[in-house]
């Protein structure tokens, strides 16, 4: 039995409304905020549920804004921000993944008004009260109660048209933040245990989805894994492997989910030495000896890219790669050594499947 020992939890207040066609229920959740006119948000792609949304609110409705973009730009939020004004909203509904949600968090912090948010991606950020936002081609990444959705409505039936491919590399997106919430400097025992059955519910869900993307049962799982993904991102802090795929996606534009999904395999690896009680309940949890190497395999059963030459990285990138991680100390369970960074960034690079001999640099894996 894992020692409990004194920590620190802190939940995230926000309402989770879950299942098949919940959708239906977003009038009655505008009406239970008190709410009469809201702008919905998303992308251009997906106006057309942007559109399903106003009808369902009926005489709620103060527009459709559908020009939510990646990253969060700050020029389309302040358009957004004054057809909010014009339109005397009172609140917003987000349909969409992660850049609707994020446009939808960048208003929020600026007028303090309540979101309802439906997630169609498993990418988690409706469930943390964090913001990327870009200005001037520089990312700005703030946290504040504000940013938290009021309420997340999580409908199964939304997710079933995301393409098995993104629906593979959204799904490991989601599992890289299970896992560092893991061996979080901050972790404690309920996140962990949101942790280990979100990573457990994903890790079965993603290769189903991958056969027949119409499986509810394995769709279900998935967004289910995801909202405690989310839960587990907005929780705790986060340690190499997302700083790094933030640094490689802002410095050479790489694709958000699928750059998590070739560096997680490495990243584990990378620390693995260092946390054997996080190996040993991934072990129990994925039913393998080599965690890292089955999130390797998962990748490649999801038939997702596997190496950062794929995403489009060159390789004379990887030295500029290791400069800029280093650049900005943060605290990871393994001290960021230089040459054992390279080697991960090169792994990653070329795709090489982590073994449990080269554990990142370090000591074997399997005594861990
Ligand atoms: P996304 O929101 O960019 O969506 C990707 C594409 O898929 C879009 O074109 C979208 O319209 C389409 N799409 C979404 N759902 C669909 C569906 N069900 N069917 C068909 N098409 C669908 O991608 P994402 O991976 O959800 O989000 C990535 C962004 O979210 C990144 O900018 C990332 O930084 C941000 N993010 C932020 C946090 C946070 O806590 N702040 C957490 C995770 C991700």
């Amino acid at each position: 039995m894992p020692a409990i020992t004194s920590f620190t939890y802190t939940a995230n207040p926000s309402r989770v409304v879950f299942g098949s066609g919940t959708l239906r229920q977003v009038a009655s959740e505008a009406e239970r905020l008190s709410l009469s006119r809201l702008l919905v948000l998303s992308t251009a792609p997906q106006k057309d549920s942007a559109e399903r949304v106003a009808q369902l609110l009926a005489g709620r409705t103060a527009g459709i804004f559908s020009g939510a973009v990646m990253h969060t730009p700050v020029d389309i939020t302040q358009q957004a921000l004054e057809i909010m004004s014009t339109s005397g909203a009172d609140g917003i509904v987000a349909i969409g993944g992660g850049s609707t949600i994020g446009l939808s968090k960048a208003i929020a912090l600026r007028t303090d008004l309540p979101q309802i948010v439906i997630p169609t991606t498993y990418a988690g950020s409706e469930m943390t009260p964090i913001l990327g936002e870009t200005k001037d081609g520089g990312k700005v990444t703030q946290s504040s109660p504000r940013i938290l959705p009021e309420v997340v409505i999580y409908d199964v039936d939304l997710t079933m048209t995301l393409p098995p491919a993104l629906s593979g590399t959204s799904g490991i997106n989601a599992i890289a933040h299970a896992v560092e919430a893991l061996y979080a400097e901050d972790r404690n025992p309920i996140v962990t245990m949101m942790a280990l059955e979100a990573i457990r519910a994903l890790y079965e869900a993603l290769p189903a989805i991958t056969i027949d993307p119409s499986d509810r049962a394995a769709r279900s799982a998935a967004l289910y894994g995801a909202w405690l993904c989310g839960t587990c991102l907005g929780s705790v802090g986060m340690s190499i492997h997302h700083k790094l795929c933030h640094t490689l996606g802002g410095t050479f534009d790489l694709p958000h989910a699928e750059t998590h999904t070739v560096v997680l395999p490495h990243a584990l690896a990378y620390n693995a030495s260092v946390v054997p009680d996080v190996i040993a309940q991934l072990r129990s949890t994925l039913q393998t000896e080599d965690p890292a190497a089955a999130l390797y395999d998962l990748a490649g059963k999801v038939g997702a890219k596997r190496s950062l030459s794929d995403l489009g990285m060159a390789e004379s990138a990887i030295d500029e790669a290791t400069t800029r991680a280093l650049a900005n100390p943060y605290w990871n369970p393994r001290p960021l050594e230089q040459a054992a960074i390279r080697d991960l960034i090169a792994r990653a690079w070329r795709g090489d499947r982590p073994s449990a001999d080269d554990n990142g640099g370090r000591s074997n894996i399997k005594d861990a």
